[in-house]
């Protein structure tokens, strides 16, 4: 028995009280079975759109969908999507069917989906309704296509991706001739569009196998971000690495928590290091500045991607300072405070601890220790509001004026100096003594120096 919520239970009841039949269907089965909750529940039914359209008259519904057969009730907040069983005909551009049909069969419908695992059904009549063996593969933790790999991932080439995603979603593994399809049908990931590329390459750098998976299919990577391929087996040639950068990349995915930015870092941090690699008369390995030039891979991969802008704003800048030097010290700890924010310099504290973990040479009470210090320390900085911006400062540009201090650009070399002296701890943030150090720097006729 599958517990479903009650709103997904009344669009069955509805359909069937009609004289259809009706059931939940795809990923809400395969989670449900799981025992993961759920992100939306789809509804597969006999009811052709425009039977549907009676039975939901009085509903809140969207018909965006309708000419595919999907059409969306909405219960409360929630959207369901409620399908007619259908088949899909002709893939001319290795995508999207040129043609759908509406059958009256749950299992043409089932035979239409991509893994046997997202092909099951169920209805509080019938129970589970599983013609490809779903049960038993997600029992067993295995991906396999329904029907013929080769022409399933021919007919759709995101299936390629997605076979990778649930795999590393799952920690499953993907069946042999499943496997042997994608090595080979890859190449036509190139049809697929960008953004579709990033939702599936995300959740997967997001799963809990993924470094497992992107080990055993460098190859779709490679299609998909050829931004990765010069990693692959590069030698380092250097004491602090264990692995060669592909095989370093896989570890420090590993160590990181699954949050995207930082997996996508993760991922393209050292996608310079093969360009800038340089060996010294000692026979040591160096990539000096390699930073920079991941950081310039990685901004080609997010606009080829189409990657949104907060994500992608994130991810250049981490991989760009992903070797910036953080030490446990409070002036220099609120100098990265000023030049990131928390939120990002949270993301590079933890960012360092997965790449040293990935060195494959740093023991991991080391490197969580240190990323522990490093947390605590900017705890203790924002506990204290510590001054690191200018708008933190007890005194504005109107203040300095109406001290008669000199308007123009000195005025604003005044506060940046201010700040400074602050966020050494020369000078305390305290309305009077910086009014006072104020005055004193234009007497010395302006500020010296600036904040880096
Ligand atoms: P998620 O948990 O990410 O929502 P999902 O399996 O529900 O995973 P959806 O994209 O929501 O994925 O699709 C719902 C169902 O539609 C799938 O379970 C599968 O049965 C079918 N499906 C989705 N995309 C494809 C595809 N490209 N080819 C064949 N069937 C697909
Ligand atoms: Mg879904």
């Amino acid at each position: 028995m599958l517990s479903i919520p009650q709103d997904a239970a009344l669009i069955l009841r509805l359909c069937r009280q009609a004289g259809h039949q009706a059931y939940v269907v795809g990923g809400c089965v395969r989670d449900a079975l799981l025992g993961r909750a759920p992100q939306d529940w789809d509804i597969c039914t006999s009811a052709t759109p425009q039977e549907m359209l009676r039975i939901f008259d009085g509903y809140r519904v969207v018909e965006t969908g309708l000419k595919h057969g999907t059409l969306t009730v909405v219960l409360g907040h929630n959207p369901y999507e409620v399908t007619t069983f259908r088949v899909e005909e002709g893939y001319a551009d290795h995508r999207h069917p040129d043609q759908v049909r509406f059958v009256h069969d749950v299992r043409e419908d089932l035979a239409r989906r991509d893994f046997t695992v997202n092909a099951m059904a169920w209805s509080p009549e019938e129970g589970l309704v599983d013609a490809f063996g779903g049960q038993e593969d997600l029992r067993a933790g295995v991906i396999r296509c329904v029907g013929d790999a080769a022409t399933r991932f021919g007919e759709d080439a995101l299936r390629i991706l997605r076979a990778l995603r649930f795999a590393a979603t799952y920690g499953f593994r993907i069946d042999g001739e499943t496997a042997v399809a994608i090595h080979a049908l890859h190449p036509t990931l190139r049809h697929v569009a960008a953004e579709r590329i990033r939702v599936e390459l995300g959740k997967l750098l997001c799963g809990r196998t993924a470094a497992e998976i992107l080990r055993q299919y460098p190859d779709v990577l490679h299609t998909i971000l050829p931004e990765t391929r010069a990693m692959y087996g590069f030698e380092q040639h250097t004491p602090y690495h264990h692995y060669d950068v592909w095989e370093h990349t896989l570890h420090a995915l590993d160590a990181a928590p699954a949050e995207e930015a930082l997996r996508w870092a993760l991922l393209l941090h050292d996608a310079g290091k093969p360009e800038t690699f340089t060996l010294d008369a000692a026979g040591v390995g160096h990539a000096y500045g390699h930073g920079k030039i991941s950081a310039e891979k990685a901004e080609s991969a997010m606009a080829r991607l189409k990657m949104d802008r907060a994500t992608w704003e994130d991810v250049t800048s981490l991989v760009e300072k992903h070797d910036m030097p953080l030490p446990v010290d409070r002036k220099l700890m609120k100098r990265r405070l000023r030049q990131l924010g928390e939120r990002r310099l949270r993301l590079l504290i933890r960012l360092q601890c997965a790449d040293a973990l990935g060195t494959g040479n740093c023991p991991r009470e080391a490197a969580e220790q240190l990323a522990r210090a490093r947390l605590q320390l900017l705890d203790e900085l924002l506990a204290e509001d510590a001054c690191v911006s200018l708008k933190q400062l007890q005194v504005n540009g109107r203040d300095l004026l109406a001290a008669g201090h000199p308007a123009g650009k000195a005025l604003g070399q005044t506060l940046e100096r201010l700040l400074e002296e602050v966020m050494e701890e020369t000078l305390p943030n305290q309305r009077e003594a910086l009014l006072r150090r104020a005055g004193e720097l234009a007497r010395e006729g302006g500020p010296h120096g600036q904040v880096e």
